[in-house]
């Protein structure tokens, strides 16, 4: 059963309402502002080892303790904002997690300035098949094993597979004119 239909015969309702709402507006739809797609990374970085709705309840906590993922504050971090992280219950506390988080909008900064934006860099590259973008993600950033590198770019529309056709949430998607249907 795929992600779509699962969420239907969620209990609690409000754990079912917290899936069917990022099911329904992000999984899968393109993001054009920079700062969020960065959160996407960090969120998806965070779910290694964990379930997706450990990383849906903390949502909040994470943009509070991240800054709302604005890629040039959490770039400036310094050992204070680290050792304030890794001790705020409201996140995933964990060193190599919130030193990605760090590092990668570092990063970021520096796509942005040769690029133009992380999602121009992105878009660079675009298409790629997994493999090749797992290398590219490996050589450029930290924490982006496999896994993570398929969701973080499938749930912001650079590859195919979130939705089944099936899927009310499919037509949605391709309004919204994913990466993806551009082939790869
Ligand atoms: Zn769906």
């Amino acid at each position: 059963m795929s992600y779509c239909t699962v969420i239907e015969t969620m209990q609690p309702e409000s754990r079912r309402a917290l899936h069917q709402n990022y099911h329904d507006h992000y999984y899968g739809f393109p993001i054009h502002d920079d700062n969020e797609l960065f959160g996407r990374l960090v969120m998806e970085i965070n779910q290694a080892g964990l379930s997706w709705e450990t990383i849906l309840k903390k949502e909040e906590g994470f943009r509070k303790a991240y800054d709302n993922f604005e890629i040039k504050k959490v770039a400036a971090y310094t050992e204070a904002d680290r050792e304030r992280l890794l001790a705020d219950p409201g996140i995933i506390r964990n060193k190599l997690k919130v030193n990605a988080a760090i590092e990668n909008a570092k990063t970021i900064v520096g796509l942005q300035q040769e690029f133009g934006s992380f999602e121009k860099w992105l878009d660079h590259h675009h298409p790629k098949t997994l493999p090749e973008w797992m290398k590219l993600f490996k050589k450029t950033f930290k924490f982006t094993g496999g896994e993570i590198v398929n969701e973080f770019l499938m749930s912001t529309g650079y590859l195919k597979g979130c939705h089944p056709e099936s899927c009310p949430v499919y037509q949605k998607v391709l309004e919204q004119n994913p990466k993806w249907l551009e082939g790869a």
